[in-house]
């Protein structure tokens, strides 16, 4: 499954969101200086085209007092125009200095006071007292002559005083503006009126409002396309992070959130902990209340987590019923006491049926700054979950304890068995391991009548080392089958290098996982391993482990029978150590029975475990299979043996594991 890291959904956020956020943004900007143009516009154009008028104006008036000056003085020439001019046109007529020699009108222009607009043209203007000039110049503020118009609109009006409305002046301005006249001496000036009517203002309204809707629809489009992908990208995001399962947030969720809380500035001084919660045999549990009643079970636990985990906490699902807790404590009293409290809750979650839950923990001290130590940002969460796993992994075997922390310890098994993980192949490739035998006497005669074929790893790094190191990890990831066929097939090599040397056929024994017993054709796969080398089947024993008497006993006994059909004796190892099943021997028809070590650790027996010995021995007898004891290091323990008819022993009081050489060399000491 792949998962999403920070990374991609940041990637695909980006992606999604911005450039519609950018493109809305740009499209704002150009609508904003595009309106802000076309006001600009408007208001230059009303401006030009008014003084223009005036302009005009003056000029006109200048060629008809020109016209007239042939006749009569400028004064009078000015003064037959009054007619014309009208009321709210003034003239002045001024000397070069700029006194007034006469004027039509109340006011006179401020020639101290002159204004130049450049619009198309300039236009020299005074204007007319108590006119304020502004920062703008003549330019009016727009919202003043917007306001102004507003005031000026009725409410309601009737249709037919339209036309009388439209002409209504809102805004007048009054400006003197010099008439051009070729009369030495003499300055003329005309005062007339900048009009602002409600038509102007209305036309400029209605040009603003559709240039508003035209450019509306593109914006609101493009807001409400920011919008949705907006909307689409948390739901995308939301249902990244969604366990479909549990309806809450996902793994993926959870290592990035704890990351974050890890890292936060303010947290540094907290201890966390990460928390593997496991439910154990949830398959079986599947199997049998249904797939529905597992995934309302997972809802359920998830119900329970949301109301036992805090805000500065986090928890996910990992997977099946394991789920991943980050939680804050102060020690690791105070998490196993809140973990045991959680524990005890979840194990009675189904009022019906009791759960059995176990959990493992991985404590993070609080960051000490300047220390030297890594920073938490650098700790792997998902790393640290399977520590936290691997703690909880580390109780099997151990009878009423529910809570693991991780240690040292377990972080140097993980690292051998990942390290273990990744050489094997290779090691197999590379025959880095190496059968050892093991001799078995008699006990009377105390000669080797047998011997154990044992592995031993020959690494180039680790040297030598025990089969107890990787035997547990290979039966767990199932590459114990391929080392056991392997020490099948060197075993029959060996027999068939000695029947080549002529030496006297030799019986041995062979362990054979119980992984193996899983396989129908386990006694033909043998069969054909051994005869590859042509070795006698009937000096090859294989020693099958108590623990397999449990599994599949109808398929074991096929294969057993068949295994000795095919001339291999078979024996059943360990026999003793943990659950030992009188009754598989009523079924079993096997040809040895090995006594477990156990049985003789530390010397003295005692009486009782005498009796127990002598009466296993005895029962081996009757049911005619022979017995070889396993783990004998005293003489005292050799005699008693031998006193109750043990065929065989095989134990450190006569020899050790050795390398095939050293075997040979020692066989050699006993003459056939
Ligand atoms: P096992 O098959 O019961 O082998 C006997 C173990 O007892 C051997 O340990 C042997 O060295 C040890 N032993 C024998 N006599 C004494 C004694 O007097 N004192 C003590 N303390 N130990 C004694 P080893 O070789 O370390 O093997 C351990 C186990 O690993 C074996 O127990 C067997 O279960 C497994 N094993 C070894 N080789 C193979 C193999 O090739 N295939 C499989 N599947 N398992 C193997
Ligand atoms: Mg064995
Ligand atoms: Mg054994």
């Amino acid at each position: 499954m792949k998962t999403y890291k920070k990374k991609d959904i940041k990637r695909i956020y980006r992606k999604r969101i911005w450039p519609s956020v950018a493109l809305f943004f740009i499209f704002l900007g150009i609508c904003g200086v595009m309106f802000y143009t076309s006001i600009y516009m408007f208001e230059e154009y009303f401006v030009e085209a008014k003084i223009g008028n005036m302009q005009e104006e003056a000029e006109n008036l200048g060629r008809l007092i020109t016209a007239n000056l042939e006749e009569e003085p400028v004064l009078d020439a000015v003064a037959h125009l009054e007619e014309y001019l009208g009321q709210e046109r003034d003239v002045c007529v001024m000397d070069q200095d700029g006194n007034v020699l006469g004027k039509f009108g109340d006011t006179a222009p401020d020639l101290g006071n002159q204004i130049t607009v450049e619009i198309a043209e300039a236009y020299t203007l005074i204007p007319d007292s108590g006119w304020e000039q502004g920062t703008s110049g003549l330019l009016m503020p727009v919202q003043e002559i917007l306001s102004r118009s507003m005031d000026a609109l009725p409410g309601s009006r009737d249709a037919s005083k339209d036309r009388e409305w439209l002409e209504k002046t809102i805004f007048s301005v009054h400006f003197w503006i010099e008439i051009p006249i070729q009369v030495e001496g003499f300055r003329l000036y005309y005062k007339a009126p900048v009009k602002l009517l409600q038509k102007n203002i209305l036309f400029i309204v209605t040009a603003v409002l559709v240039e508003v809707a035209l450019l509306m629809v593109p914006i609101l489009l493009l807001f409400l396309n920011m919008v949705t992908s907006i909307v689409m990208q948390r739901r995308m995001i939301k249902l990244l992070y969604l366990d479909t399962v549990t309806g809450g947030k996902n793994w993926e969720y959870f290592i990035q959130r704890s990351k974050k809380l890890l890292c936060r500035f303010w947290n540094s001084s907290n201890t966390y902990a990460v928390v593997n919660l496991h439910m154990d045999r949830y398959q079986d549990f599947c199997a049998c209340y249904g797939n529905k009643a597992g995934e309302e079970l997972l809802q359920s636990i998830q119900g329970f987590l949301e109301m036992n985990v805090g805000r500065g906490e986090a928890f996910a699902r990992f997977a099946k019923a394991d789920f991943g807790l980050l939680l804050q404590c102060s020690d690791i009293k105070q998490c196993r006491k809140r973990m045991k409290r959680m524990l005890a809750e979840l194990t009675g979650l189904k009022k019906d049926r009791a759960l059995d839950w176990h959990g493992g923990v991985y404590l993070i001290p609080p960051m000490e700054h300047g220390s030297g130590k890594p920073h938490r940002r650098q700790i792997d969460v998902e790393q640290v979950y399977h520590y936290a796993n691997a703690a909880r992994g580390n109780l099997k075997g151990k009878d009423g304890q529910y809570i693991g922390v991780f240690d040292e310890q377990i972080l140097k098994e993980q690292l051998w068995k990942n390290k273990v993980e990744s050489t094997m192949e290779e090691a197999l490739l590379n025959k880095e391991f190496k059968l050892y035998l093991q001799p078995k006497y008699n006990p009377v005669s105390e000669k080797p009548v047998g011997a154990e074929a044992l592995v031993r790893w020959d690494s180039p790094e680790d040297g030598l080392i025990s089969p107890s190191r990787f035997i547990p990890i290979f039966e767990e990831n199932g590459f114990i089958t391929q080392l056991d066929d392997y020490m099948v097939s060197e075993l029959a090599k060996l027999q068939s290098e000695w029947k080549l040397q002529g030496k006297k056929p030799f019986p041995v024994s062979v362990n054979v996982s119980r992984a193996n017993f899983t396989k129908e054709n386990l006694a033909q796969h043998i069969c054909g391993l051994v005869d590859a080398y042509g070795a006698e089947h009937a000096y090859i024993e294989l020693e099958v482990t108590e623990s397999a008497f449990f599994g599949d006993k109808e398929m074991l006994q096929k294969i057993i029978q068949e295994l000795k059909m095919y001339g291999f004796r078979v024996s059943m190892d360990d026999f003793g150590a943990g659950y030992s099943s009188l009754n598989s021997l009523k079924d079993l028809t096997v040809d040895v029975l090995k006594l477990d070590m156990d049985f003789f650790r530390g010397g003295d027996m005692g009486p009782r475990g005498e009796i127990v010995v002598k009466e296993a021995i005895r029962l081996a007898k009757s049911l005619n299979m022979q017995v070889v004891a396993e783990g004998i290091e005293q003489k005292q323990q050799v005699e008693f043996l031998a006193e109750q008819g043990c065929d065989m022993i095989q134990g450190f009081y006569f020899a050790k594991p050795m390398p095939v050489e050293e075997f040979e060399k020692m066989m050699n000491r006993y003459p056939a």
